[in-house]
């Protein structure tokens, strides 16, 4: 579950380029097998067999660096990933670090290997605390 990558970490959840490309080459080297998260719903409804080691690579709130960093080096590796946004900032009501585009999103999303995912639309802190009508929307 990560977060943001960077050249240089701001916060403790970032995680650099170097540290990335050396979870990918472990992930390679240990025989770890990325899946989509259409292949996890599959074996949960079904009961139809994983890989071994199967492992889901998820990428939370739609950072400028899924496109840029991210989406070039799941191509190398063909691993399949899965980016969580939230509209809220693709639409730029969010202000902070660089967000994804529509076009960049659009693009990713045109690859089998990419899944994107509903975070919501506001990223609310605590989803217990909501409403059934806030939920919804
Ligand atoms: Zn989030």
């Amino acid at each position: 579950m990560y977060h943001d990558i960077l050249p240089k970490k701001k916060v403790s959840f970032d995680v650099t380029v170097k540290q990335f490309e050396k979870h990918l080459e472990l992930i390679k080297k240990n025989g770890v097998t990325p899946i989509s998260l259409d292949q996890l719903i599959q074996h949960l409804r079904t009961g139809k067999p994983l890989p071994a080691k199967p492992i889901v690579l998820t990428f939370d709130d739609g950072y400028i660096g899924h496109y840029q960093i991210v989406y070039p080096l799941i191509k190398k590796y063909n691993y399949p990933a899965v980016f969580s946004v939230y509209t809220d900032k693709i639409e730029g009501k969010i202000v902070g670090r660089s967000t994804l585009t529509w076009e960049q999103l659009q693009e990713m999303a045109a690859n089998p290997l990419v899944t994107i995912a509903s975070h919501s639309v506001t990223h609310p802190k605590n989803l217990t605390k909501l409403s059934d009508r806030e939920l919804q929307q």
